[in-house]
């Protein structure tokens, strides 16, 4: 039995920017967690827009990204299981996986303060515990109540990263690729990849 504290930090990362970035590296320096990032195939939670990069894309985009978080890695399981993500699978397979481990889910303000609608929560809580970190500030108060609220109805294991926020998007990083400087907010490894296959580009939106 290794005993290492896994987290796990799921997402579309359409693309994976600075904002995951800080929050894997911090939630890993808090709680002394190897991070595995696992993009999703198709996220239950959220419509991906039409000009949205391919999985294939994403993952790579992410593996780049991955680079700058010491000890992580990437891995391809929600996009090679295929269909809709349900986070609830991918921690049963990760227990399985590495047993007599610690699990430890990554999420931001909006995602803990909707994990109680994800599909079968309580088997997320059997076989994780949850690190939150606020992604604005303002969030805290929000975080504590989703926190309390999600302790009391699943007896959920939760720690919140006292990290100051870095309020970034991939939505954001988006809209403003090729109009404005929201590039700066991306690993430039994952820009020139994204110029090099003219990822999200206005002119070729269908
Ligand atoms: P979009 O803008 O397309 O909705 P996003 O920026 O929210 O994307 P996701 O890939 O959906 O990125 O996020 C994956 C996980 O990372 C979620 O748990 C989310 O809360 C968290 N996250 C995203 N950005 C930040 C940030 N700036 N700070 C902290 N956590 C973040």
């Amino acid at each position: 039995m290794s005993g290492e504290k896994l987290g796990i930090f799921g997402g579309t990362f359409n693309p994976p920017h600075i904002g995951h970035i800080y929050a894997a590296q911090q939630a890993s320096q808090a709680l002394g967690l190897r991070i595995l990032f696992i993009p999703d195939n198709i996220p239950p939670h959220k419509k991906m827009p039409p000009h949205s990069a391919s999985a294939e894309d994403r993952l790579e985009m992410t593996k780049l990204a991955a680079r700058q978080v010491p000890g992580a890695q990437v891995l391809d399981l929600e996009i090679r299981r295929g269909s809709c993500s349900y986070t609830a699978d991918t921690v049963e397979q990760l227990a399985r996986l590495y047993p007599g481990d610690e699990l430890w889910l990554i999420v931001g303000t909006d995602m803990l303060c909707t994990l109680h609608t994800w599909y079968q929560p309580e088997r997320i809580f059997a076989h994780a515990s949850i690190a939150a970190l606020a992604r604005d500030t303002g969030d805290r108060g929000k975080i504590e109540k989703s926190a309390a609220f999600l302790r009391q109805k699943y007896g959920a294991q939760i720690a919140l990263i006292d990290a100051q926020p870095l309020p970034v998007s991939s939505s954001q990083i988006r809209d403003g690729l090729y109009t404005s400087d929201t590039a700066r907010w991306l690993p430039q490894e994952v820009f020139a990849y994204i110029k090099e296959r003219g990822l999200y580009r206005l002119d070729l939106r269908s």
